[in-house]
C-alpha cells in the first residue's frame, strides 16, 4: 500500500472552502472527518502524513486495533457507527467523539468507562431524518427527552447532531433533509442548550450539508476511494 492521499485530501479542502464562501458560512467552520472503516493501517497512515489528524470508524473492534497500532500518532478518533453495548468500553477507552448516539444507555456506559484521566468524550445524537424504519437514530419527537437525560451525564460533553438521510441525487431534497437536522439542533439551543456540531454531508452531500450549516463533514469514499470487500 503505497498509495498517497494528499491530492484527494486537497481537493476536498478546497471544496469545503468554496463551498463555505458560497454559503457565507465562516472560514475553517467545516472539519473533515475521514472516514476509514475498512481501509487498512496504511490508508490512515498516508493520509495522516498529508496533514489529516481526524479520523472516523464504524466497528469498535476495527477502531481498537487501529488505534492501538497508530497509538504514536496524534490521531482524533471519531467513532460513527452504530454501538452494541458490549462495545462501550473500547470506545469509551480510545474515542474523542462519538457520533452514533441513539440510546441513553450507551452514552450512560460511555460516562461511567472513559478513564478517568482521559478528556471528557464530545457525544452527537443521531437522527433518523427521513424517517427510516431500517435506518438509526431517533426521531425528532424523542430528542429533547434523550439529550436532557445526556446532559446530565459526567465525562461526556454533548455536542450536537448527527443524521445519515436517505440517500437521494436530488440537491434540493438533500438540502431539506440537512435543514431539518439544523432545525432540531436550533430547537434545542432554544431551550437552552448550547450546540454547536452538525455532523453531516458525506462523499455524496457535501455541498448540500455545508449549505445547511454542517460543521464536520464524515468523508470516506473521495479520500481512499472504494471500500474494500469484506
Ligand atoms: C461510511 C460512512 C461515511 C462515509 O461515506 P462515503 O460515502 O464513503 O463518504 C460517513 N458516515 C457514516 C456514518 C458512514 O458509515
Amino acid at each position: 500500500m503505497n498509495r498517497s492521499f494528499c491530492d484527494p485530501l486537497r481537493t476536498i479542502g478546497r471544496q469545503i472552502k468554496s463551498a463555505e464562501a458560497t454559503y457565507q458560512r465562516q472560514a475553517n467552520s467545516v472539519q473533515l472527518l475521514a472516514v476509514s472503516k475498512h481501509h487498512p493501517v496504511a490508508a490512515i497512515e498516508a493520509a495522516y502524513k498529508c496533514g489529516q489528524r481526524a479520523f472516523g470508524e464504524n466497528y469498535a473492534q476495527e477502531l481498537h486495533a487501529k488505534a492501538v497500532r497508530l497509538r504514536q500518532a496524534d490521531i482524533e478518533w471519531h467513532f460513527i457507527g452504530p454501538i452494541q453495548s458490549n462495545k462501550t468500553p473500547l470506545i469509551a477507552n480510545i474515542a474523542h467523539w462519538v457520533h452514533s448516539i441513539d440510546r441513553y444507555k450507551i452514552a450512560r456506559r460511555l460516562s461511567e468507562q472513559k478513564p478517568a484521566n482521559k478528556a471528557a468524550i464530545n457525544l452527537c445524537i443521531q437522527i433518523n431524518i427521513s424517517a427510516e424504519a431500517s435506518k438509526s437514530g431517533v426521531n425528532t419527537e424523542q430528542l429533547p427527552a434523550l439529550a436532557e437525560q445526556i446532559q446530565e451525564l459526567e465525562g461526556i460533553r454533548l455536542r450536537g447532531l448527527m443524521a445519515i438521510p436517505a440517500p437521494t441525487s436530488q440537491v434540493q431534497q438533500q438540502r431539506e433533509a440537512f435543514a431539518r437536522v439544523r432545525q432540531a439542533m436550533e430547537a434545542l439551543n432554544q431551550q437552552g442548550y448550547n450546540l454547536d456540531t452538525l455532523s453531516m454531508g458525506m462523499s455524496q452531500d457535501m455541498e448540500a450539508a455545508i449549505a445547511e450549516g454542517a460543521t464536520i463533514v464524515r468523508i470516506g469514499t473521495a479520500i481512499f476511494g472504494q471500500r474494500p470487500a469484506t
